[in-house]
């Protein structure tokens, strides 16, 4: 019986995280919970899966929530504050955390995680993303077990070779294809980008996911921090990644050995068949997901990614390859300019400019501390917010 922290577990990634569990009593035990806005749902899984611990991060909130708590007769503790994520996150009791905070929030108590040895399900990109090398250092360090939850990362870590640890280097690996859907403007006339609105970015064609990973998903950004990712969470150079545009969603990722091997993981587009590959590594268990309708699905489609439609993509690669404290600016830079995209301030067709504006005000230096990553980090958002301000607000 392993004892289990979810960071977020209110959003798309948490809510699955939680079903999957709710399958395997005897193998997890709920310790800690965390949410920022949704008490209504935190309540319900407390009433669910009764942890010791429930995360708030506003005070008001966390103690009207004590009391719901208490008058429902749940013994759950409720804590407070960002200093508290990064303590249940690092509790003895704690054996595996769900890292499921969407955005630069999660990185803290990730870290915390992995500083802590523990066995780290990541689904929270930003945060490797934001903090690199740092962060792989720190698991390296622990000796905290990473296991990807992004569908891709899951699915190459899947075809990876036998008994493969993330970070390791693999000689045998040529190349890693990571597939993209592209989303659901991969076809849209490029000029009506200009004015589509965030629930037509939201409506991704094969996923249901939290707001901001959906736009990334329409400007691949997605794809972009994710190209950033698989080359920390597989130690390789991005010359050794391609992107591969495959509409169906249903090749996950592929990994291309040196013998001319391609090996693929495939299975239908629900997150829970990587979060269970994870939660029962190195085992398997069930994840509810529907069996693969290979006859249903007919044909499985490849193209190249477009990199004029999608100059994000261009952008994280021109980030990844900079390195230094690039990917922290991207990142900071895409979180600021997807949240006025969903505010309705700014066009989807800024969301680059305002990236790309950022990384070349930015002077470059490395991103070897906690402290020079959050402080590239806090300098880009308020650069971002400086640009939106002047030039993109409509
Ligand atoms: P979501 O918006 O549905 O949920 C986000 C969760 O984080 C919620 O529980 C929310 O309460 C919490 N949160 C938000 N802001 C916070 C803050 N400032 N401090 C503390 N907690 C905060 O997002 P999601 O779609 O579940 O995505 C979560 C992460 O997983 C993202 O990094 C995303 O890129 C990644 N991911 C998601 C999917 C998916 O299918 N949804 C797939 C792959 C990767
Ligand atoms: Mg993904």
């Amino acid at each position: 019986m392993k004892g289990i922290c979810i960071l977020g577990s209110t959003g798309s990634i948490g809510v699955n995280t939680l079903d999957v569990l709710g399958r395997h009593p005897d193998r997890y035990r709920v310790v800690a919970l965390t949410a920022n806005n949704n008490v209504d749902l935190l309540f319900e899984q407390c009433q669910a899966h009764r942890p010791a611990y429930a995360v708030l991060l506003d005070g008001k909130k966390s103690a009207e929530f004590r009391e719901r708590l208490k008058k429902a007769g749940l013994a759950t503790r409720v804590l407070c504050g960002v200093e508290a994520l990064e303590e249940v996150a690092s509790l003895p009791e704690v054996d595996s955390v769900m890292a499921a905070i969407v955005g630069g929030a999660g990185l803290l108590p990730t870290l915390a995680a992995a500083k802590a040895g523990k066995t780290v399900l990541l689904a929270n990109k930003e945060a490797l993303v934001m903090s690199g090398a740092l962060f792989m250092g720190e698991v390296a360090k622990s000796g905290a077990e990473l296991l990807p939850i992004d569908s891709e990362h899951n699915a190459i870590f899947q075809c990876m070779p036998a008994n493969y640890h993330a970070g390791r280097h693999a000689p045998e690996v040529r190349r890693i294809l990571l597939t993209a859907s592209g989303g659901p403007f991969l076809n849209k006339e490029l000029h009506e980008l200009h004015d589509v609105t965030p629930d037509e970015a939201c409506a991704h064609p094969n996923w249901v996911m939290g707001r901001k990973i959906s736009v990334d998903s329409a400007t691949m950004m997605n794809k972009g921090l994710e190209v950033i990712e698989a080359c920390l969470l597989f130690n390789l150079p991005p010359e050794q990644l391609h992107v591969v545009v495959h509409p169906q969603s249903v090749i996950h990722s592929m990994v291309d050995y040196v013998d001319g091997t391609v090996l693929a993981q495939m299975g239908n587009p629900d997150m829970r068949i990587p979060i269970a590959h994870a939660l029962a590594w190195p085992d398997r268990f069930e994840s509810g997901a529907e069996p693969l309708d290979l006859f249903a699905v007919g044909q499985l489609n490849f193209q190249t990614p477009d990199f004029q439609r999608f100059p994000n993509l261009r952008l994280a690669f021109e980030a990844v390859r900079a390195g230094g404290i690039m990917p922290t600016v991207l990142n900071a830079a895409n979180e600021v300019a997807v949240a006025s995209f969903l505010g309705g301030r700014i066009r989807f067709t800024s969301i680059p400019a305002i990236i790309e504006h950022c990384m070349e005000s930015t002077a470059q230096r490395s991103a070897d501390s906690i402290h020079c990553v959050l402080e590239a980090d806090r300098e880009a958002r308020a650069l971002a917010e400086g640009h939106i301000a002047q030039r993109h607000s409509h």
